[in-house]
């Protein structure tokens, strides 16, 4: 030793973690051994890829693996890697503090959940530190790959700080020495950490011994031919993989050799944890290359919307000599990540019709991000409309259609897929845009997401057909073969009621007339898809978060057949000023019904006034 111990704290993040998990009942102990050896696992495959670029490398022949030993009399157990190493700068930013992906997720979690804590550390694992579950005092020996480096010895017994000093004679790796509370002395018996490691670790890239004796088979699970790899075996390199504790909700494993030569073994996660507000999602698809790990986290393997994907890319047309940031933006990650894409897009088209309920899963916990991606990449647009899913005027409220069906389902000479957005199926039911379609027996699809609308817009079409909104002009309505019930208006009258709502409102509106819209409705607006539309406004709306947009003027539509339109008419002559109370109450509530209404005050006051007419007659 050439050096005085420094002391150290820990971070107040990490003793709040310590705390936990040296305090909790967490029954499955055992999984420090899983932790630490997956630790000294990514510590090899760091030093792995440092080997391909680096020359420079300290004990540059050492072995790639993991011994594991015993001493039971002596109640410790050793785990001992020879990765990458740390240097005394990196221990403290690696042990000191949990700026790391295990424990930070298991720190966020507890924030924003009140379970209780013993169930997240079984979900999340906490990484180095669960160690503290069954240790007395923890050292750490660790020699940097960097040739300069000095070795180091890391102690800490987890309560509130821990020390570092020199430490001489050490080999490029880390070696982790626990010395085991008398309870928890069985973790110093040979079969028992044998068993452990078998269970946990199967699927290390390297091999690992105990006392000597290997126990694990370096197993690439991607390179294996399907039929003969077992569900379970699936379920356990995706635990591995992932951290996740459940089972995964979907699997693709696909091979091929033209145009790339890839491997592939994909997994969706059973929970969309961005919905639960907890955690942007990370894409965890390792980079592989005949094994060899190029990337745990490629950033450009797939698209931003395919962020909850799990899993494993192997491919042999990848240069090994390359670094990770050149890697990251090359043609041939761009064409890795078209064909990955593409396929899996399939796939999930496929489950759609194969494991119908499976696929509706999938889409209420990641439609939300597939609706993402049709809305923002164009190169993807066609298959991934095709994979959208909304409640229909056709089917029962609660079951989804996607537009494939809504095709099959349209009559011959019916041109355009048609949606109206709405804040619920029971608003869009009640407002006044639904009759016309349903006199004609049209199919509605209802969005009520608010993104919804947008989406729409941004794919716009689907298959040679538009899709537009109801209320959109473009829809041309055809004249019911039986008149609606109720006697009409006079031409004239009709026109000249037009005529004096434009003047009446002004500004407010662009223009109105009667139509072929309304059969139980007083009014409703009907507007162009252009920017100055009803649905543009919607999203407009949504995108700045309230009411962004002036409200420009609007197209009325009114239903000469119908009873308070027909008493306006009257009311013009004999009491202008009720009739204009009524044509700007009748413009409110049309646009209330169309979404529209972004400041309900001036309707709220305008109605007290009719009231009181009503009250004082
Ligand atoms: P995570 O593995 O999720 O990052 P851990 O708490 O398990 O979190 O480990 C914290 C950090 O300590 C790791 O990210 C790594 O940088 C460092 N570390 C832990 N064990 C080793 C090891 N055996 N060799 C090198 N670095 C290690
Ligand atoms: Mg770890």
């Amino acid at each position: 030793m050439t050096d005085k111990p420094s002391k150290h704290e820990f971070q107040a993040e990490t003793k709040q973690v310590l705390d936990i998990v040296v305090n909790s009942l967490y029954k499955d102990k055992e999984i420090f051994v899983r932790e630490l050896i997956s630790n000294a696992s990514d510590a090899l495959e760091k030093l792995r890829r440092l080997q391909i670029t680096e020359k420079d490398i300290q004990d540059d022949n050492l072995e790639h693996e993991i011994k594991v030993s015993t001493d039971e009399s002596g109640k410790t157990l050793t785990i001992q890697d020879f990765g990458l190493g740390m240097d005394k700068e990196e221990l403290i930013e690696n042990l000191g503090t949990i700026a790391h992906s295990g424990s930070k997720a298991f720190m966020e979690a507890l924030k924003s959940d009140g379970e209780n804590n013993d169930n997240l550390i079984g979900k999340f694992g906490v990484g180095f530190y669960s160690v503290f579950m069954v240790a007395d005092k923890v050292h750490a020996f660790t020699r940097t790959w960097k040739k300069d480096g000095q070795g180091q010895c890391w102690e800490s017994d987890g309560s509130g700080s821990y020390s570092i000093e020199e430490a001489n004679d050490q080999q490029r790796g880390t070696k982790i020495v626990i010395n085991l509370k008398e309870e928890f002395a069985e973790y110093a018996k040979e079969d028992r950490i044998k068993d452990i490691i078998k269970k946990y670790s199967a699927f290390v890239q390297f091999p690992v011994s105990v006392n000597g004796e290997k126990v694990n088979t370096v197993d690439a699970i991607w390179l294996r031919s399907k039929k003969d790899i077992k569900d379970e075996e699936y379920e356990e390199f995706y635990k591995f993989q992932s951290n996740d504790y459940e089972a995964p909700l979907m699997r693709m494993h696909f091979s091929a050799d033209a145009p790339l030569e890839i491997n592939s073994l994909l997994f969706v996660p059973k929970r969309n944890m961005e919905k639960m507000g907890m955690f942007r999602n990370e894409n965890k698809v390792a980079l592989h290359c005949r094994k060899v790990l190029i990337d745990p986290e490629p950033k450009s393997l797939f698209p931003e919307w395919l962020r909850f994907l799990k899993g494993v890319v192997d491919s042999s047309d990848l240069p090994l000599n390359v670094s990770r940031e050149v890697m990251q933006d090359s043609e041939l990650l761009r064409k890795l990540n078209q064909v990955l894409t593409k396929r899996f897009l399939r796939f999930l088209n496929e489950q759609s019709k194969k494991e119908a309920d499976t696929y509706l899963e999938f889409w209420k916990e990641f439609g939300i991000l597939l609706k993402e991606g049709a809305a923002t990449d164009f190169t993807y647009k066609e298959d991934l409309a095709k994979l959208l899913r909304f409640e229909s005027t056709a089917l029962e409220p609660g079951k989804l259609t996607g537009l494939d069906d809504y095709i099959d389902r349209m009559a011959k000479d019916q041109k355009e897929i048609l949606f109206l957005f709405g804040k619920s199926r029971e608003s869009i039911e009640a407002g006044p845009y639904l009759e016309a379609l349903k006199a004609r027996s049209l199919e509605v699809l209802l969005l009520t997401e608010p993104v919804d609308e947008y989406v729409m817009q941004s794919v716009r079409e689907y298959k040679e057909k538009k899709i537009i909104s109801a209320d959109s002009e473009e829809l041309k309505l055809e004249k019911l073969d039986e008149a609606p019930k109720g006697k009409s208006m006079t031409k004239k009258d009709t026109k000249a009621l037009c005529k004096w709502l434009k003047e009446t409102l002004k500004d407010k509106v662009s223009d109105v007339e009667t139509g072929e819209r309304l059969i139980d409705s007083p009014v409703c607006i009907v507007g162009g898809d252009g920017m100055g539309g009803a649905s543009a406004r919607r999203v407009m709306k949504m995108m700045q978060g309230g009411d962004g947009m002036p409200s420009a003027p609007v197209k009325l539509q009114v239903n000469q057949r119908h009873p308070i339109i027909k008493g306006l008419s009257n009311l013009v002559q004999s009491d202008s000023n009720t009739a204009e109370l009524i044509a700007y109450q009748l413009l409110d509530n049309a646009l209330a019904t169309a979404n529209l209404l972004d400041d309900p005050r001036e309707m709220i006051a305008r109605s007290y006034q009719a009231i009181e007419k009503l009250a004082n007659q």
